[in-house]
């Protein structure tokens, strides 16, 4: 593979595409949300902002989070490996894998690229161009 992968964040960027695997949602770190994406939810599940909050949120540091390592470690993944929420999803899903940590360097990149299928073919075909 090519070094110095992880300064080309925005062109193999443009190659991502979601295979829909819900490896990411499984990673070891929180999911964040907001007041905003609880209304949300709620609404969708058709819940009261308090029995959501009641369910599904914990607080972190201040922040209201609906998946941990320690807790709802599927978060709203379903028997397909599906997100239940998918279309309502934070901000934090929305991005991935356009994350700091994870271009941080080579070494992060591929670790992370070595469990998202989607990365790692991002990075195959951004290879096959240059
Ligand atoms: S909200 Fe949905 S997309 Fe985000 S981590 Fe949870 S299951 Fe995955």
């Amino acid at each position: 593979m090519t070094s110095d992968l992880s300064r080309y964040r925005h062109h193999i960027l443009s190659h991502f595409k979601c295979q829909s695997t819900g490896v990411c949602c499984k990673t070891s770190g929180y999911v964040y949300v907001t007041a905003f994406d609880i209304k949300k939810m709620a609404t969708f599940l058709n819940i009261t902002v308090e029995t959501f909050q009641a369910f599904f949120v914990i607080k972190r540091n201040g922040w209201s989070v609906i998946a941990s390592p320690d807790f709802r470690s599927n978060c709203f993944l379903n028997e397909n490996q599906s997100c239940h929420i998918y279309h309502l999803r934070p901000k934090a899903c929305r991005t991935y894998p356009d994350w700091d940590f994870i271009w941080k360097n080579d070494v992060t990149l591929l670790n992370e690229a070595s469990k998202c299928k989607g990365l790692k073919n991002a990075i195959t075909f951004w290879q096959e161009s240059v």
